[in-house]
């Protein structure tokens, strides 16, 4: 039966469960204050991470712990002013990253990756997108030859278990597949199977631009107007108040804001991240990731775009330059790199959740409110996926994954 659905947040989650509600036949209002695409689904490395079939967990190795703890890694850095409200989330991280949880959330989440790239596929070609999405992978470049043996016995874990496919190329290999490579890494693990956006902004915009094109509404207003009234939902928006039954949150790292007051305490936190472009002589052929540094080097549209691994903070707090100003130094070793583009580097905020996997489905206790947000560093990658899940249980279809790992009802005592 058609219903009326407002889905508030226009990144590629939002966009990707409007997308999937309007194809089922609903009559969907999509909501942003911005035009879709402008924060954290415009910042990200632009992945499509069909690789990804592990989330990240905490790090459970002394070593590893302590290099993070004391800021000596460029892939994590800490504000301490913000530890006594992230404590609590992060201590919940660390039991969810023991072997035996883990293996089991990594199992759960392996499902929804399966679909990340044949989610995509159709809306890219529907969308007239494919100018934007390369189907190049991406490469990990090892410093050191411990580092290179864990990455491939990681590799190989990944292809045996998941059926993802991978590259080994040695020194000289890198070398002569990457040209710009001013730096001579121990080794690389090539993933073949992922896409490379470079644009994903516009990749986001795209997809909405297809949404409006095939009978959807797009506004804007503040989704905090939402209020629940008789029949279903209100929300003020540029265009006046709006109705409708049904709502989706799918607000990315802001989604707290709405649904907490609403009585949801969900374990949600965010990891900060940082981009900048530069302008480089000779670009990659592909994105690379520096992996003993967590430093993504990922051509563009725009330049060479620095991407920083996770800053622990408060979503709201001011940037800080460190953890992108030490991935400059890196990148800076790795490439001949020019220089920036913008005046000031791009910061957003990963959707986390300490158990490391989104929440997708309906809320316990209001009736027409569901939920489908903290995909944290793949949510560029899951919006399709996510949003057919979403609009799946929507419609009381039989799912296309086991929906239970990702409900919003799995925190609740
Ligand atoms: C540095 C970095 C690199 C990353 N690299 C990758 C990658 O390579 N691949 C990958 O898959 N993922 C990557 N990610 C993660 C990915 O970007 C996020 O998981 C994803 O973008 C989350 O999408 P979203 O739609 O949930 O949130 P968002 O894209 O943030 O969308 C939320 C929307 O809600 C809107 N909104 C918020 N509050 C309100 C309000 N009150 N009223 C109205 N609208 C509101 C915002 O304007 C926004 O458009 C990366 C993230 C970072 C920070």
């Amino acid at each position: 039966m058609k219903r009326s659905v407002i889905v508030l947040g226009a990144g590629m989650v939002g966009v990707g469960s409007a997308l999937h509600l309007l194809e089922r036949g609903h009559d969907v209002l999509l909501l942003d204050r911005k035009t879709p695409g402008r924060e954290t689904s415009y910042g990200n490395a632009g992945l499509i991470q069909r690789e990804a079939v592990e989330p990240y967990p905490l790090p459970r190795e002394t070593g590893e712990l302590f290099q993070h703890a004391f800021g000596l890694s460029a892939a994590v850095s800490y504000h301490w002013r913000a530890m006594p409200t992230l404590i609590p989330r992060l201590a919940a991280y660390w039991c969810a990253s023991s072997p035996k949880r883990y293996a089991r959330i990594a199992r759960e989440w392996s499902t929804l990756i399966a679909h990340a790239t044949s989610e995509h596929a159709d809306w890219i070609s529907r969308a007239g997108a494919q100018g934007l999405v390369k189907h190049t992978g991406f490469r990990l470049g090892f410093s050191h030859a411990t580092s290179y043996a864990k990455g491939l016995e990681k590799a190989r874990h990944f292809h045996d278990t998941y059926g993802v496919q991978f590259q080994a190329l040695d020194s000289d290999a890198l070398s002569a597949a990457e040209p710009a490579l001013t730096r001579r890494f121990v080794g690389s693990v090539h993933w073949t199977d992922p896409w490379a956006v470079n644009d994903p902004g516009a990749l986001v915009a795209r997809y909405a631009d297809m949404f409006v094109r095939e009978g959807g509404r797009l506004t804007t207003g503040d989704a905090t107007t939402l209020r629940q009234t008789a029949k279903g939902w209100q929300i003020i928006t540029a265009d006046g108040p709006q109705e409708a039954s049904d709502v989706v949150v799918a607000l990315g790292p802001w989604a707290d804001d709405l649904i907490r007051p609403l009585g949801y305490h969900l374990p949600l936190f965010v990891k900060r991240g940082y981009h900048r472009h530069y302008k480089v002589d000779r670009q990659l052929t592909m994105p690379l990731l520096c992996a003993d540094d967590g430093v993504m080097l990922a051509p563009m549209a725009a330049g060479l775009r620095i991407t920083t691994g996770a800053e622990l903070a408060l979503r709201d707090a001011p940037p800080s330059p460190v953890q992108l100003a030490k991935a400059e130094k890196i990148a800076a070793r790795t490439l001949a790199l020019g220089a920036p583009v913008e005046p000031a580097p791009w910061l957003g905020a990963r959707p986390c959740t300490t158990d490391m996997k989104p929440v997708i489905g309906a809320a316990a206790h209001h009736r027409g409110l569901w939920f489908n947000f903290g995909h944290a560093h793949q949510g560029f990658t899951l919006g399709p996926a996510s949003g057919r899940l979403l609009a799946d249980l929507f419609d009381g279809s039989t799912p296309f994954i086991d929906p239970v790992p990702f409900s919003p009802r799995r925190f609740e005592a």
